[in-house]
């Protein structure tokens, strides 16, 4: 059987299927450098436990996780899948530290607290690399820099891949597909053909190589797409990052101790509201909406001493003239919304009055959209018509509109990966074995 996609989705499908005895071939469209899709990324993710274990404190369970998936989620979403993701939430830890994956125990580093989740030891990279060395150690035969680029039905059984590697192209025989390359939107063209001209002023957080091309043929194959492409999960990111790839040193978490403005000085957000520090997710289409999709947040050296630490250092200024004058804004209208911002009450003890003065031009980052492919119960793509091919799975991003219809909470998208990939797995290998 073959695994598209090296993200964490793959890797848990693959390692699941071989620990269910199939041969197993993983394909990854980035390079080896490269490989491991957004996880790389990732600090977190959620679980549900009863007591406190050694890698996470206090208790967080099951009927509180499913409440909290409610209220970001609402209806609409898949309630069989949903209970499968919670009840899988209780064992993933275990199953990831089985397979090599160290875990940081709670408390140390410079990990916030959470009885919600856990954090891999040495980030989401240690825990890729762990779980990439589990794989080629049980006999997953990995290849990188080898995309999928078409998928067509067999004619006796199985599917025949077409794989460009290393510039050459060839197909490729397999007797069931399992589909982890990630959702869609790490495409320029994608995001365009979506979102309209808008788009153009957003970065991609995480990967380009999870472009939505898979997504595509599984749809063209007749798969159901679910979910609404126009629906993304998109943060504030600084401007000056890289377009894909930024991961988290990017993020711009500062907003609530200044004040943010567009590119004319017009603030965005004079009263405050929504400017709680975990509300990224608010902030990211506000950005999106303002002209060039371009915004400030401006603070001043007392608000910068609170901040936390960014990957790029923020524009300075002596004054506010002088900051305007450096960020191309007009200084006249920068002066009066920050003045505006001072006087209102809301807004006493956040004044933005000593010098000197600090910018972070931001943009939106796509984190993830929400849309995808519809499975059933065992990860077997659902057809347009309601029929499913017996030996075509698919699980991680690229389904999780199926239980994220809406909304999202800190460690789901790991969790959610790793969760439907080992079901993914574990199902196509049964399939192969007959
Ligand atoms: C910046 C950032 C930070 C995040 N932080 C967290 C966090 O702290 N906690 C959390 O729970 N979630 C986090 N997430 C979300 C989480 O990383 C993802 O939900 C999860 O990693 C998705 O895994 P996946 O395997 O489904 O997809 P991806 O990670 O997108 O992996 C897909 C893989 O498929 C490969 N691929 C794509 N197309 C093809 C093809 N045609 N052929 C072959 N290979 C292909 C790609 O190279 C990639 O390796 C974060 C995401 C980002 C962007």
């Amino acid at each position: 059987m073959t695994v598209i996609g090296g993200g964490i989705a793959g890797l848990c499908a693959a390692i699941a299927a071989r620990r269910g005895g199939a041969a197993v071939r993983l394909l990854e469209a980035a390079p080896r450098p490269l490989r491991g899709g957004n996880a790389r990324h990732g600090r977190n993710f959620r679980l549900t436990h009863e007591t406190p274990q050694a890698y996470v404190p206090d208790r967080y369970t099951a009927d509180e996780l499913r409440a909290e998936l409610r209220s970001v989620t609402g209806d609409g979403t898949d309630q069989v899948l949903t209970e499968l993701l919670i009840e899988r939430a209780r064992s993933i830890a275990d199953w990831l530290i089985e397979h090599g994956v160290h875990l940081q125990p709670p408390g140390t580093g410079v990990m916030p607290y959470s009885r919600r989740t856990a954090f891999p030891l040495g980030g989401g990279k240690a825990m890729i690399n762990a779980l990439y060395a589990t794989a080629n150690r049980t006999g997953v035969a990995i290849s990188y820099d080898s995309e999928a680029r078409s998928l067509q039905r067999a004619e006796d059984e199985g599917w025949t891949i077409n794989v460009r590697s290393a510039g050459a192209d060839a197909a490729i025989r397999t007797r069931s597909v399992v589909a982890c390359a990630g959702g869609p939107g790490a495409d320029p063209a994608w995001l365009h053909e979506n979102l309209g001209s808008a788009a153009e002023g957003w970065m991609v957080r995480g990967t380009p190589y999870s472009d939505g091309r898979l997504l595509d043929l599984l749809i063209a194959a007749g798969g159901r797409a679910i979910g609404d492409p126009t629906m993304c999960h998109v943060v504030p990111v600084d401007a000056r990052g890289p377009q894909f790839d930024g991961g988290i040193v990017t993020r711009i978490t500062s907003i609530p101790l200044g004040l943010v403005v567009d590119r004319s000085g017009a603030p965005i957000d004079v009263a405050g509201a929504g400017a709680q520090p975990t509300h990224y997710a608010k902030w990211g289409p506000r950005i999106a909406a303002c002209p060039g999709q371009l915004a400030y947040l401006i603070l001043d050296t007392v608000g910068l001493a609170r901040a936390a630490p960014s990957a790029l250092a923020p524009v300075t200024a002596p004054n506010l003239g002088e900051l305007a004058a450096a960020l191309q804004i007009d200084p006249t209208a920068l002066l009066q919304s920050i003045e505006d911002f001072n006087a209102a009450p809301v807004n006493a003890t956040r004044a933005i009055a000593v010098p000197p003065f600090a910018a972070y031009p931001m943009r939106p980052g796509l984190t993830f959209v929400h849309y995808g492919i519809k499975v059933d119960a065992t990860m077997r793509v659902v057809q347009a018509d309601g029929r499913r091919h017996d030996d075509l799975f698919a699980a991680g991003m690229i389904m999780a509109a199926n239980v994220l219809r809406r909304g999202y909470l800190a460690g789901l998208g790991i969790t959610l990966s790793a969760v439907f990939g080992q079901i993914a797995g574990e199902e196509a290998a049964r399939h192969v074995r007959g």
